[in-house]
């Protein structure tokens, strides 16, 4: 089998209300979809993450850069196929955008294994389990959102069967060196440090005691703020407190891991390999965080996820795209022996709830279960692609 062309699908949702997390503001949600096509009629279907960037950018590289190297090979080859796209390019990018653009080719790959293979891509990696726990992911500040919308909201999911729940806080203008301040729309929805601790408050009453609930604060906090917000809400039984310090704050991150109770969880946007190296070697995070469409693929979170759990360290990665990075991520998630906890994202966004033919559901128990059909398993909504193409 050959590869013939690679083209890409970009897609573009404007959100009726803006989100905004920590840091980023979110008025739209972008994705783009990665196509590899063979010589044999099958293709295969991936995503390449864009966050906080423009489709463009990221499609560029691929149409450009990944396109040029794959055409006319052996999609079966896909370890090698990972090794000259990172290679060829190694002056250009090692991380960052590089990885979220080979992430959407790997993941296309592996698609066409699936398929060729008529196997499910979750058992082709080994298949370690079928069903996921899913947790809601949620709590972003928006315009108007008061402490009882928030409150609502959270006891919205239990009442679907979450029973996890994770949160944003450290939206904080008035905390110093928090990179908020350089970021766009700085000034919406903004929160102050008591704010975000009564929050914490609200929603963990509003889920009664027994629902886990984690914060995201998305590397707005230097380590002591980090230290000292925890210091105040630990009690509140917090199941992770994911990113809290900038991503290159190894050592930082590594002084909280040790201080806190409550496992640190990382770095999302961290990307290859060798920075999760540097993540789980110098134990800088408890839990491991990596993103299939965002790392490098499941070429290269396959081995994140073998080095985590070396390390003893669960990986619980990063999910926060369309239905396809969804599915993709999922796949990973059950074939590894140290997941099952799948990320859901629970802001409105019809590319990941309209995007698939059969939609990813969760259970009354909080469950998802994995597509059983060849490679990822899925069926692009044509009707969706139509309303929302670029
Ligand atoms: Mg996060």
């Amino acid at each position: 089998m050959r590869i013939t062309e690679v083209t890409t699908i970009k897609l573009h949702y404007d959100m009726p209300v803006a989100m905004a997390d920590a840091i980023h503001y979110m008025p739209a949600r972008p994705t783009l979809l990665v196509q590899v096509h063979t010589d044999e009629g099958i293709i295969g279907l991936g995503e390449a993450a864009t966050y906080g960037g423009f489709l463009e950018s990221t499609e560029a590289i691929v149409l450009n850069e990944l396109r040029q190297t794959i055409l006319g090979q052996d999609p079966f080859k896909v370890e090698k196929l990972w090794q000259m796209m990172a290679t060829r390019a190694h002056q250009r990018g090692r991380r960052g955008m590089l990885m979220m653009a080979m992430s959407g080719v790997d993941i296309a790959l592996w698609d066409i294994i699936g398929q060729a293979t008529r196997t499910p891509l979750y058992r082709l990696l080994g298949g370690y389990r079928d069903t996921l726990d899913a947790y809601a992911s949620a709590g972003f500040y928006t315009r108007d959102k008061d402490m009882a919308a928030l409150a609502d909201e959270f006891a919205g999911y239990v009442e679907r069967g979450f029973r996890y729940v994770k949160m944003k806080v450290g939206r904080n203008p008035d905390v110093m060196l928090n990179p908020l301040h350089d970021m766009q729309a700085a000034d919406y929805a903004p929160a102050t440090l008591e704010e975000d601790i009564e929050r914490v408050k609200v929603v963990r009453e509003a889920i009664g005691p027994k629902i886990r609930l984690a914060l995201d604060a998305n590397n707005a906090w230097t380590p002591s703020l980090a230290l000292q917000f925890m210091r105040q809400v630990e009690h509140l039984n917090i199941h992770w407190f994911e990113e809290p310090v900038a991503t290159d704050d190894i050592e930082g991150s590594a002084m909280l891991a040790q201080q806190l109770d409550t496992p640190v969880a990382g770095y999302e946007t961290e990307t290859g390999l060798p920075g999760f190296r540097e993540l789980i070697t110098r134990r800088a995070v408890d839990i491991v965080q990596p993103d299939v469409i965002w790392t490098g693929g499941i070429t290269e979170c396959r081995k994140v996820a073998a080095l985590a759990q070396a390390y003893g360290l669960p990986v619980i990665p990063h999910v926060f795209s369309s239905a396809v990075s969804s599915i993709a991520n999922m796949h990973f998630i059950a074939a590894i022996p140290n997941g099952g906890l799948l990320e859901f994202d629970q802001n409105v966004n019809p590319l990941r709830s309209e995007l698939l033919e059969t939609p990813i559901e969760i259970t009354p128990e909080g469950k998802v279960h994995l597509p059983e059909g060849p490679g990822l398993g899925i069926k692009l909504n044509q009707e969706t692609i139509k309303r929302y193409r670029v």
